[in-house]
């Protein structure tokens, strides 16, 4: 079996009944796990019942990427006393950030660690840490066995090291938390989902998954975000999913070949989406982002999208012998709309919470 299981996909915080980022990688029987955020580990032992894992990568010291990582460690110290060193690779700040919720024993007692950025053979893998933008030192991890490459960004701003992670990779996981403002922030330390779709197209990945979703997030907007950018297969990272990993040559082979065991979340038929022209405008107005695209097969009809609005919703500017074609023209139209929204509803006032 050579398959990614997912543990956790909310970012900070995890929302009800899911976890923060933790990611599972079978490899023909070898474990490795990818970050282990709030609530992950009971997932982790849900999928690997008899706790038995060989490798260990943490991107980054934030509580929501490692704090499971301690009862991982009192997994193995109280439940497997004398048991063989667990292989951790992590960059600087992450033993600190344990050893402070566990003062009295040294940590290498259970971890034999090993330093990120970096590259080492780990199992049938071949790992690669690179340094990516963050308020703290995180690794992206790439992962290279039999011509399959698996990668995750962890937390990351904008970086050209993103294209290099995950170039060619058939998956390339890619953390999209979307939050509001990201794009005005003077220094970038997350990503937008269009910019996870972006990145991975940069990365020539075969398919690219979202994670670490800010709790309340609209993910299928994130999706249809990506999608804009990318166009390969876009899913969602959802507590359970499990995908198969494959070479490019494998990939290729077969209907239905490197499809996610479970339907894609937020994945609207093909035949149904609206097809768009050029490269999407990201606004900020007020506060609030909207994304502004224009219809290929209307180049008179533009779509805005209220990116942090509440609900999947926004508004069209059609038929019109003067489309919005300025900056300053896109934001009065969206003022335009922020003024009719109900602030009880989240919808224009009186209407039926159409799209068009
Ligand atoms: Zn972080």
């Amino acid at each position: 079996m050579r398959q990614l299981t997912v543990l956790g996909s909310c970012g900070a915080f995890p929302e009800p009944g899911r976890a923060c980022s933790g990611f599972a990688v079978d490899w023909d029987g070898f474990r490795l796990v990818l970050d282990l955020g709030y609530a992950t580990l009971p997932r982790l032992l849900t999928h690997w019942p008899d706790g038995r894992v060989d490798a260990v990568a943490i991107t980054h010291e934030h509580a929501d990427h490692c704090v499971d990582l301690h009862g991982l460690f009192r997994w193995r110290y109280y439940g497997e006393p004398g048991g063989p060193r667990l292989p951790l690779y992590c960059p600087p700040g992450v033993l600190e950030r344990i050893s402070g919720l566990e003062p009295d024993v040294d940590l290498h007692a259970v971890f034999d660690v090993h330093p990120l950025p970096g590259r080492y053979r780990v199992g049938p893998f071949d790992l690669t840490g690179l340094s990516l933008p963050h308020f703290v030192p995180n690794a992206g991890i790439r992962l290279e066995a039999d011509g399959t490459a698996l990668a995750y960004s962890g937390d990351t701003g904008p970086s050209p090291v993103l294209a290099e992670l995950g170039r060619d990779a058939d998956l390339f996981i890619v953390e999209a938390t979307d939050r509001v403002g990201e794009t005005s922030r003077s220094t970038r330390n997350l990503l937008t989902s269009g910019e996870a779709g972006c990145w991975a197209r940069r990365a020539g990945a075969r398919r690219l998954m979202l994670t670490h979703f800010w709790p309340g997030n609209d993910r299928s907007a994130a999706v249809s975000a990506a999608r804009v950018e990318f166009g390969g297969a876009v899913l969602a990272a959802e507590e359970g999913l499990a995908v198969e990993l494959e070479s490019p040559a494998e990939a290729g082979r077969g209907r239905g070949a490197g499809m996610p065991r479970k339907p894609e979340p937020g994945l609207a038929p093909e035949d149904s989406r609206p097809r768009y022209q050029g490269d999407p405008v990201l606004l900020t107005v007020d506060g609030q982002d909207f994304r502004v695209r224009v219809r290929a097969d209307s180049p008179g009809s533009y779509d805005f999208d209220w990116l942090s609005g509440p609900h999947d919703y926004g508004f069209g500017v059609s038929g019109r012998a003067d489309p919005p074609r300025t900056r300053a023209e896109m934001e009065e139209h969206i003022r335009a709309f922020l003024a009719m929204i109900d602030p009880a509803t989240g919808y224009i006032q009186e209407q039926p919470p159409d799209r068009d």
